[in-house]
């Protein structure tokens, strides 16, 4: 056993739901090291704010080696870091923190946990590199409902690999501002900003390979929302991804099920997301089957 003592955790509100601890847990025991991983439940800002200071005075002072950052501070817990990594600053959250040579590094692990777990769960659904396709015009669309944190690191994922998207978001200007941000760094793709009603959303599915649920519409303890509008078909040839994996069967994938459309929920992503994170932490690399092995029992 390591001497080292790792005291890791992970900042949200809520985050009763989160499987983090579980996982992290298991991954520190994998390797034989020394450590635990707490919840720290801190409110939505302006409450928040003091509780963020005292967090990240505390981890200056070497108390915390390690956080996750899930809903709502993605973004808030920024200007209280010294260090940002290129993606994180691209897209503009943070999701993972460590407290590395004196100084508190932010980078982000959904982006490339994401797309890790989609490549294995639509394989031979869709052509995930669109790159390959030179002519902007002809490349495959992604439809994301959804423009909080978790929708940026998607959205940015999907535009390195060469797709164009469209977000979609109940509030219009959300949409609107995460496209003018993109649209400075991803100059070849087409993104688009739609409002998440019925009639928009019964225009543009014909268009869409790729759907992709980054609300928390779904999400426990409100597992009976969906963020497709009732009334209207899934797009027909299409991926449907939801990135919430608390029920392990939305409602969104439930209705994928009913219209024979592939679908995968947000397990996956999770779990590629802590093996990255983990590693930023300890230098150490943890297998996915030891950390779906300890969740396999409340998936
Ligand atoms: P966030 O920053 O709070 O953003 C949530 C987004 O969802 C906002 O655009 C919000 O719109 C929208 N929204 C919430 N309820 C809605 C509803 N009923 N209908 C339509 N839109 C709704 O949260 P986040 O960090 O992006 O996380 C979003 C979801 O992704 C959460 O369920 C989270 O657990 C999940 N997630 C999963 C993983 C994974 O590894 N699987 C990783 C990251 C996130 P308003 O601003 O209008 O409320």
């Amino acid at each position: 056993m390591s001497k080292h003592y790792l005291h890791l955790g992970l900042i949200g509100y809520p985050i009763e739901h989160s499987y983090s601890a579980i996982l992290h847990t298991a991954a520190l025991k994998a390797h034989g090291l020394n450590g635990e991983y707490n919840l720290h439940k801190i409110p939505p800002l302006p409450d928040g704010e003091k509780k963020l200071e005292e967090l990240f005075n505390f981890m200056r002072e070497g108390e915390i080696t390690g956080l996750n950052v899930t809903i709502p501070h993605k973004r808030n817990v920024i200007r209280f870091l010294d260090k940002l990594s290129d993606i994180s600053t691209r897209i503009d959250a943070v999701n993972t923190i460590a407290f590395q040579n004196g100084c508190l590094f932010g980078t982000n692990t959904d982006a490339d946990g994401f797309l890790n777990d989609l490549k294995i769960k639509a394989a031979g659904y869709i052509v995930l590199e669109q790159s390959v396709i030179s002519d902007s015009a002809n490349r495959a669309n992604a439809l994301i409902l959804g423009a909080g944190g978790a929708a940026r690191a998607i959205a940015f994922s999907l535009l390195v690999s060469g797709w164009n998207i469209t977000i979609a978001a109940r509030k219009l200007e959300q949409a609107r501002s995460l496209m003018e941000n993109l649209n400075r760094h991803f100059v070849n793709s087409i993104i688009k900003a739609v409002d998440l009603s019925k009639n928009v959303l019964e225009e543009v599915a014909g268009d869409i390979s790729l759907l992709i649920n980054a609300t928390s519409a779904g999400m426990f303890p409100n597992a009976d929302l969906n963020s497709w509008p009732e009334g209207v078909s899934l797009p027909p040839e299409c991926f449907v991804y939801d990135l919430v994996y608390n029920p392990g069967i939305t409602k969104l994938m439930k209705q994928a099920e009913i219209e024979n459309i592939p679908n995968a929920g947000g397990i996956g992503m999770l779990v590629e997301q802590a093996v990255l994170s983990f590693e930023i932490w300890t230098g150490m690399h943890v297998s996915r089957e030891v950390l779906f092995e300890s969740i396999r029992d409340i998936m």
